[in-house]
């Protein structure tokens, strides 16, 4: 016995937001209505809750609302540099993010692939898990600091790199349908479904590499919408929407309508 106090309960997570969850009325860009609205809902879901687990939270954000380098480079620019302008519009997104949550009280790290030491710290794993144990939000800019991957790569990457049990990825729709929902009016949210199933009916959960890592590590996924008032808070504690991405074959079923 050596008679210390056991430590609180924590749940680790890592959230994913694109780009786009920060893009007001013009399309384009981080309005600062929305960004002040995701920062509020993110404050809450790490907010203390007596007797309940002590959140640790990492945060992907993507850049699309301002470069995607697919995109650029179907415009001509070379694709690997474009992907680099990319990844430096997710730091932009990483440290609005991180001005927005730090006016609400939260202490927050920004952690780059890509060094620029002036404005964020370098991407090092065990400083960042450092920072989650002490309970700072993590955001980590830059995606994974290589051209030809994706944000929603970088957001496995790093929860697996951290140990984070989940990967939330914050969308606008409720979860993943086994038909696109803005055209088929009889698409089906499933509740749960498996890896295997997942690929087997190319639910696009994820692009392909994101997809895998989860897949091979067992890195369960979840994907909410995050438009939903209080679900990122929700979803964080571990309530049961959207839609879970599990390695389990037997799980698979839809949501109730
Ligand atoms: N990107 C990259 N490597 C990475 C992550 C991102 O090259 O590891 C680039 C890529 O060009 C991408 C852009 O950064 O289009 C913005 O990221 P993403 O499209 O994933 O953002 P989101 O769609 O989540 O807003």
């Amino acid at each position: 016995m050596s008679g210390e106090t056991p430590a609180a309960p924590t749940r680790r997570v890592l959230l994913k937001l694109s780009g786009e969850a920060l893009v007001g009325q013009s399309g384009y860009g981080i309005d600062p209505e929305v960004l002040d609205y995701v920062a509020c809902e993110i404050v809450a879901a790490v907010a203390d809750i007596p007797d309940a687990p002590r959140i640790e939270l990492g945060i992907v954000v993507g850049g699309g609302n301002i470069f995607r380098g697919l995109s650029a480079s179907a415009r001509g620019t070379d694709r690997a540099t474009a992907d680099y302008m990319g990844m430096l519009a997710t730091v932009m997104n990483a440290v609005a993010l991180s001005d927005a949550l730090e006016k609400h009280g939260v202490v927050t790290r920004v952690l780059s692939a890509i060094e620029m030491s002036q404005l964020a710290e370098p991407y090092i794993r065990r400083r960042a898990m450092r920072h989650l144990e002490k309970g700072r939000v993590c955001i980590f800019a830059a995606g994974t600091g290589n051209p030809f991957f994706t944000t929603d790569t970088a957001a496995a990457l790093r929860a697996m790199e951290v140990g984070a049990e989940v990967l939330l990825k914050g969308t606008k729709v409720a979860g993943v349908y086994d038909k696109d929902p803005a055209k088929h009016a009889d698409a089906r949210r499933y509740h749960r479904v498996s890896f295997t199933e997942a690929l087997e009916k190319d639910l696009r959960v994820m692009d392909a590499t994101a997809f895998a890592l989860c897949r091979d590590n067992d890195l369960p996924i979840v994907v909410f919408d995050m438009t939903e008032s209080g679900s990122i808070r929700r979803v964080v504690r571990g309530a049961d929407i959207g839609t879970m991405i599990t390695t389990s074959a037997q799980e698979t079923r839809f949501a109730e309508v």
